[in-house]
């Protein structure tokens, strides 16, 4: 029987896409990679005029959806935006700067 891997839903007829998604859930999660990644380029710009450094947290849920979504493209075209970026250091930093070194 076909589940859904985000919200759980199951039954015979329900249509899953190659990520085993419904599509609600899909539309939902395409929604919210599209707004971090607005929020990412707002971040970059602003940045350039402050230079205070971007926060590493929409790029490190990104990835981590990416991830899930086992597309490792985008995760470690995500990583190495995050890379280029001036940011500040952290801990969270660091493991995102991590991982980009695990999945290359
Ligand atoms: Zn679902």
């Amino acid at each position: 029987m076909a589940k859904c891997i985000v919200c759980g839903k199951k039954g015979f007829f329900l249509k899953l896409n190659r990520e085993r998604t419904c599509a609600p859930c899909k539309q939902k999660e395409e929604e919210i990679e599209q707004k971090l990644l607005r929020y990412i380029s707002d971040l970059e710009k602003e940045d350039k005029a402050r230079e205070w450094g971007v926060a590493p947290w929409p790029y490190e849920m990104l990835a981590s959806m990416y991830r899930q979504k086992k597309d490792h493209r985008k995760e470690v075209a995500i990583l190495e935006r995050f890379a280029a970026q001036k940011y500040v250091c952290s801990p969270q930093a660091e493991r995102l700067l991590e991982r980009l070194k695990e999945v290359d």
